[in-house]
């Protein structure tokens, strides 16, 4: 847009081919202080309202190169805000008719009237500074219409959500484009520095760089620190902080504090290629915008520890009803080995040899039963530790399947048991014991969970040839829906129907699905209560090369 800012001298252009008429003009505004050019001619004239602004013309009607009412039409149109004043050495009122209908604000006869020549300038320079005061007022309008209808949507979809991701992302893809930017960034404090939470428009390596920033001599650091917004080029030698962003090519810089009545929460900023500086305008619509953003945030910080608390809360109840539970888990195989020793140990009774065997099996069995539990809770606190070992090895699952077969037929020998594993699966890279305790686990559920006589399958699949996944399926009672979720979280079970009075400590799921995280695996069931269960796991096959030929 052509710049129409009204300045200290106003530029008047005079265009007459009487060369004295010029002289004569020119010196008479100069007195009054404004500034003069003169054309001789309208190309020369027309030539110079392409260069410049002029705030009037003073134009002869009769030009020796063009009819005087067409100059005032091709400089109208090059140039709608200048003030044109006709002049003519004759009277004509239909030349002057004619100008004024073209857009002339005057028409002055000679010989000249300085008088009335400034009086007529300086009228028609007071009309126009208040047209362009006005034309400022509106787009001053529409520029805080535009601003407000933004800060509007931000506000409208950061106020929507709870999720911290979701509410950045979404003010980011607003702000980018609102202030002429290419990339934006979130930088939340967490764990004494300022960590990347959302981006938009940079690169991911760029993102990488500027992931974890912390608290120190930079300018994101300041801006935190001091809870004020900076704006500066990135181009001009380095800025603390900002390299990663000049290395990308951006040019221009501008980040504002994210702030909350407890205090600083972290960053907004943007950049820009180029070198324009962000303006005192843009500043304020980002500010602005971090307002709104920072209350969501927080709403969604505080949302998030009230439920962290919440799942504390659960998780400590949880707790207390498994040491309750483990408490008695433990103690009913131990009161019967004690029983059946103290049994056998009577000075008194001798047992034939029938009943002496089936004790000592019963003792056998609740040792084993024991062992089991204690084993899961020495896992479960490794586990919880992050000390878990696996020790992976290039294996097939017919392997794996097979150093667990003996006590999987043990565990189904009232069921009808399936195997189906192909042997032409991908290799697998495994820890086979560790692997070999979930299959146990999930095999053990199964039973537990399934009526005798009815069929329990274990099957292995091949998932385009980046994972294997192995499925164990049962026809047994299946898991409420709402428990679904749940069901792998430790020292979660479903209550019995009879009365909430449980078997077995919650740990069983919680540890396989350690174990298959352990080795970059997934895991996850399919329900239908009454049904019966499906527990998937899947594991990554060995790399190229791995496969079964
Ligand atoms: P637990 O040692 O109590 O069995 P798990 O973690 O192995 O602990 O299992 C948690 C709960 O998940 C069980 O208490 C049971 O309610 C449910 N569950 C697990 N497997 C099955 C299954 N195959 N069928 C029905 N419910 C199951």
């Amino acid at each position: 847009m052509r710049e129409t800012r009204v300045e200290e001298k106003e530029r008047i252009l005079v265009v007459d081919d009487d060369l004295g008429f010029l002289q004569v003009a020119q010196a008479i505004l100069k007195a009054k202080g404004y500034s003069v050019e003169t054309a001789p001619s309208a190309e020369e004239a027309l030539a110079r309202v392409g260069e410049r602004f002029y705030h009037v013309a003073v134009l002869d009607i009769s030009l020796p190169d063009i009819q005087g009412t067409d100059l005032l039409s091709q400089l109208l149109e090059k140039s709608p805000d200048t003030l044109a004043i006709m002049l003519t050495g004759y009277s004509s009122v239909q030349n002057a008719v004619q100008s004024l209908n073209r857009g002339a604000f005057a028409y002055l006869e000679k010989p000249l009237d300085p008088e009335r020549l400034l009086a007529i300038i300086s009228r028609g320079l007071e009309k126009q500074r208040l047209v362009f005061e006005n034309r400022r007022l509106v787009e001053e309008l529409e520029q805080r219409n535009r601003e407000t209808s933004i800060l509007l949507s931000v506000s409208r979809a950061v106020s929507q959500s709870l999720d911290l991701e979701h509410i950045i992302a979404s003010a980011l893809e607003m702000v980018v484009p609102a202030v002429e930017a290419e990339a934006g960034l979130v930088h939340l404090r967490k764990n004494g520095s300022l960590n990347l939470y959302g981006y938009h428009g940079a690169t991911a390596q760029l993102a990488e760089g500027m992931r974890v920033i912390h608290i120190n001599g930079d300018i994101l650091s300041a801006i935190y620190q001091r809870a004020e917004p900076v704006c500066l080029n990135v181009n001009e030698g380095p800025v603390p902080g900002l390299t990663p962003l000049a290395q990308a090519g951006y040019r221009a810089f501008a980040g504002v504090p994210l702030t909350a009545p407890g205090g600083s929460l972290g960053v907004m900023s943007v950049a820009r290629r180029a070198a324009r500086p962000f303006t005192a305008r843009e500043i304020e619509v980002l500010t602005g915008i971090g307002r709104e953003l920072s209350i969501a945030v927080r709403n969604a910080q505080l949302y998030e520890e009230a439920s962290s608390a919440r799942a504390l809360r659960e998780l400590d109840a949880l707790r207390t009803e498994f040491l309750a539970n483990v408490s008695h888990e433990l103690r009913t195989p131990l009161a019967a080995i004690k029983g059946f020793a103290s049994s056998l140990l009577q000075p008194d009774i001798t047992f034939d040899e029938g009943t002496r065997r089936e004790f000592l099996q019963i003792i056998d069995k609740e040792a084993d039963r024991l062992h089991h539990m204690i084993k899961d809770l020495l896992l479960m606190s490794r586990l919880e530790a992050g000390a878990l070992e696996v020790k992976k090895e290039r294996r097939s699952l017919g392997e794996v399947v097979n150093s667990v077969k003996d006590r999987l037929s043990s565990l189904t020998v009232r069921h009808r048991f399936k195997v189906l594993i192909p042997r032409e699966l991908p290799w697998v890279y495994v820890d086979e014991g560790r692997i070999g305790e979930v299959l146990t686990n999930l095999v053990e559920n199964a039973v537990k969970f399934t009526p005798e006589g009815k069929l329990i399958t274990m099957e292995a699949r091949s998932n385009g040839g980046k994972e294997v996944t192995v499925i164990v399926s049962d026809e047994g009672i299946g898991i409420p829906r709402e428990f679904q979720s749940k069901i792998f979280e430790r020292f979660w079970q479903v209550k019995d129907a009879s009365g909430g009075k449980k078997r077995g400590t919650g740990l069983g799921l919680s540890i396989c699905r350690g174990i298959i995280e352990a080795h970059q695996g997934r895991i996850w069931l399919e329900s239908e209560p009454g049904k019966g269960s499906c527990f998937f796991f899947s594991l990554p096959v060995c790399g190229k090369g791995g496969s079964r030929e």
